[in-house]
């Protein structure tokens, strides 16, 4: 019997002597059980790296992806997207020899904002019922900081609500005015070949809310795309920020997905292992052959 509790927070993990025992939420309700599976997604990565460090448990530092989101007109990215929904394409940058990549294309698609305990960031959709004239995507950068630095997922935050101060929200801008050294405006937007699916991101000034060298590495990408798919780098091309993507703490874990704890796994994007559905899923079916082959019988 398999028994679902949706909209029900996990508080903490309860351990003893080593070996997970259940979990207790919110409400102070406890559930018991042989195995745990830690799945909590992005948006509960900072409540896992708090639980593993209350339980001695270490986490490595992951990269942390920090960008901006791209939007133009479809026609520009058809070349791509018609033979390849998603094209992932990796960049280094000159300047700084950062590897950058596009991530989460959507074709036809509409771009949106996100919150995570109410920092608001932006990222994009397709439907498949409607279809806009543009297609965005994302440009990301990541940085794998060093000692003794050890809160990607702070820095992150501290970035998005930088945009969220100025703007309100989300902020845009039209790269021929971030070329240009100059805010955009709802003059100038209205101005721009493309029309920005997000309605009420506020027109402003990235500069001033991404650091020199990400803003340095997007803009060489941008022009390094555009040879692939002229028009990328154009002034009326859309610029939203900030995108930023909190997988940035890592469990110690065994091959099997296991902590430190017996019986404690953890999977999926909050467990620091996967950057997708696909991975995501993947990682699922690790843990439960796993499981499945600690409770078959022994011959
Ligand atoms: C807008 C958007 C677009 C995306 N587009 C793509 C795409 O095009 N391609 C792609 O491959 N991936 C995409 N992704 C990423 C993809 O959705 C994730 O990689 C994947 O869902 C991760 O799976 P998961 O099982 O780790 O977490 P999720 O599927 O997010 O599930 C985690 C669940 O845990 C719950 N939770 C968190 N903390 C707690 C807690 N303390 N107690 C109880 N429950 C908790 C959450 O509410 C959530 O329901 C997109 C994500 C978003 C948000």
């Amino acid at each position: 019997k398999v028994e679902f509790k949706p909209k029900t927070d996990v508080k903490g993990l309860i351990v003893k002597n080593g070996t997970v025992e259940g979990v207790e939420t919110v409400n102070g309700e406890k559930f018991f059980g042989k195995y745990v599976i830690v799945a909590p997604s992005r948006s509960g990565a900072e409540w896992l790296q708090s639980e593993a460090q209350a339980l001695g448990l270490k986490t490595l530092n992951n990269p942390i992806d920090v960008g901006l989101r791209v939007e133009v007109l479809a026609s520009v990215m058809e070349d791509l997207t018609s033979v390849l929904y998603e094209p992932k394409l990796i960049y280094y940058s000159k300047s700084f020899d950062d590897q950058l990549r596009t991530f989460c294309v959507a074709p036809y698609g509409e771009v949106i904002t996100e919150s995570y305990n109410g920092v608001l960031t932006v990222n994009g959709e397709s439907y498949a019922e409607r279809k806009t004239e543009n297609t965005n995507f994302a440009i990301l950068v990541s940085t794998a900081f060093t000692e003794p630095f050890k809160e990607p997922i702070a820095y992150g935050k501290y970035l998005a609500r930088l945009s969220n101060l100025l703007s309100g929200g989300v902020m845009i801008q039209r790269l021929g005015d971030l070329e240009s050294g100059r805010r955009s405006t709802h003059e100038r937007i209205a101005r721009s070949v493309v029309s920005p699916t997000l309605k009420n991101a506020t027109p402003g000034d990235l500069s001033f809310v991404l650091p020199y060298r990400y803003l340095a590495d997007i803009r060489e990408m941008l022009h390094a795309l555009d040879k692939i798919a002229p028009g990328i780098h154009s002034r009326d091309t859309l610029l939203y920020g900030i995108e930023v993507k909190f997988y940035s703490s890592r469990l110690q874990l065994s091959n099997c997905l296991e902590t430190k704890i017996h019986n404690l796994f953890t999977n999926g994007d909050g467990g620091g292992v996967t950057r997708g559905l696909v991975q995501a899923s993947a990682s699922g079916v690790i843990v439960a052959r796993e499981i499945i082959k600690r409770e078959k019988p022994k011959a």
